[in-house]
């Protein structure tokens, strides 16, 4: 019993530092939390390899029980409360870390004038030994951590997000089949008994419930999890290092609920259009288009449908501009759209068709059609006041909600 009783204790100090570092990453960086992790992983493959205590369902070594699934545990954690894109970082740096210590300590095995102090002769058999262990024991946690995270993924789409089950699920497979590797390699290199698969096993299945329970009571009373929605396809390609650059690049630019671009790419549109003396001298139009009354129908029919809504209207838009011009959330319900090569006749006519297309084919509600109203305004000679243009846009906008919405106001000629 006061081997179960240490153990705790031990899990319970391990968690407590832990978690304690991976909440002040917020202040002092997650390089303090990766570095502590890092640190454990020689003592960790040591003791698994030499320290067994005795239960009564076999032998255990508080190495692999309270640190390497320990360990596995705080991977876990990083990756709900960060995302694939951090915790891949410590998984990839932990391999090639220790790689690199095995292939450091190889190269000593070649000296030849080791000194043979009185009293201390350097364990260099037990040098090979832990290589051999350290480097399977590092590919196996490799494999162990991106299994996990996919398995979490996966078991938790089935219990409803679920903390605690899935976190338990996952862990108690995973540890499971990194019981079921790793034995067989241990006993090979340290000869460690049979009793050691077994007491091994529930010594981790006893860690996986009770990391398990401080996982889910430190998303319960610290921090939230994180509702995570990409694909699982997504976030294996996200921690093998494989999803491109242009892929995140490209999401970040499209806003979520519409699928138009968002604003952040209009900034960059703008910026660029700013920049790019190609453009000097070519007309340009911007279109800004408010939804009509767009909070009676939130209050009404509630957000989601109101997110329906914008959706539709985001969508039709985009369908009848000209292959080249661009839509964009502007913000709430109101869109940006940016015209090149048009007079402003011409472009007046092409934002008319985008509100009647909006009035005819976005699904009414209620039988009211959903309307909005658009504020244009051009410039001949380029981008120069892309500013100046944005904000006449505007000021028309707000003349078409004055003069009764559902309209297109412009540039008004003199007769
Ligand atoms: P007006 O014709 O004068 O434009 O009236 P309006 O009701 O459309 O104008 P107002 O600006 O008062 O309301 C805009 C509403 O849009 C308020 C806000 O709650 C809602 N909204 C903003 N962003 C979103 C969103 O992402 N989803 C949903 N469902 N509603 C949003
Ligand atoms: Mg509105
Ligand atoms: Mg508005």
């Amino acid at each position: 019993m006061i081997g179960v009783l240490l153990l705790s204790i031990q899990a319970l100090v391990y968690f407590g530092v832990m978690t304690a570092l991976l909440t002040a990453r917020k202040v002092y960086g997650v390089g303090l939390f990766v570095c502590a992790l890092g640190v454990m992983h020689f003592l960790e493959t040591y003791l698994a390899a030499v320290f067994f205590i005795e239960l009564p369902f076999g032998l255990l070594s508080p190495g692999s029980t309270v640190l390497f699934s320990g360990k596995l545990m705080m991977f876990l954690l990083l990756y709900i409360r960060e995302d694939a894109e951090v915790v891949r970082q410590p998984i990839y740096g932990l391999l090639i870390g220790n790689i690199l210590l095995v292939a450091l300590a190889l190269v000593l095995r070649f000296h030849t004038d080791v000194v043979k102090l009185p009293g201390y002769a350097p364990d260099l058999a037990f040098l090979d030994q832990i290589g051999i262990l350290m480097v399977w024991g590092t590919l196996l946690l490799f494999v162990d951590c991106i299994a996990l995270i996919m398995l979490y993924e996966r078991v938790s789409r089935l219990f409803q997000r679920n903390v605690l089950a899935s976190a338990f699920v996952a862990s108690a497979v995973v540890l499971t089949i990194d019981q079921l590797m790793f034995y067989p390699v241990l006993h090979w290199v340290t000869g460690t008994p049979f009793s050691a698969l077994l007491g091994g096993w529930v010594a981790k299945m006893g860690a996986a419930a009770v990391y398990s329970v401080l996982v889910a009571l430190y998303l319960w009373f610290g921090e939230p999890a994180r509702a995570g929605r990409r694909s699982l396809g997504d976030i294996f390609q996200a921690l093998t290092y494989r999803n491109r650059y242009e892929d995140l690049l490209a999401r970040s630019l499209v806003d979520e609920v519409t699928g138009v671009k968002n604003r952040a790419a209009f900034e960059q549109t703008c910026r660029e259009w700013l920049e790019r003396r190609s453009l000097d001298g070519r007309p340009i139009t911007v279109a800004m288009a408010d939804v009509d009354r767009f909070k009676a129908i939130n209050d009404k029919h509630g957000h989601a449908a109101g997110d329906a809504v914008l959706r539709s209207v985001g969508l039709t838009l985009a369908r009848h501009v000209r292959d080249g011009d661009t839509v964009f959330r502007y913000g709430g319900e109101e869109f940006a759209i940016l015209l090149r090569d048009l007079a402003h006749p011409e472009a007046l006519e092409i934002a008319e068709r985008l509100r009647a297309a909006v009035a005819t084919e976005v699904e009414p509600l209620d039988g009211r059609a959903v309307t909005v109203s658009v504020g244009v305004a051009s410039s001949a000679y380029g981008a120069g006041d892309l500013r100046g243009l944005l904000d006449k846009a505007d000021k028309r906008l707000y003349e078409a909600k004055r003069l009764g919405r559902n309209r297109v106001i412009g540039e008004t000629v003199p007769a």
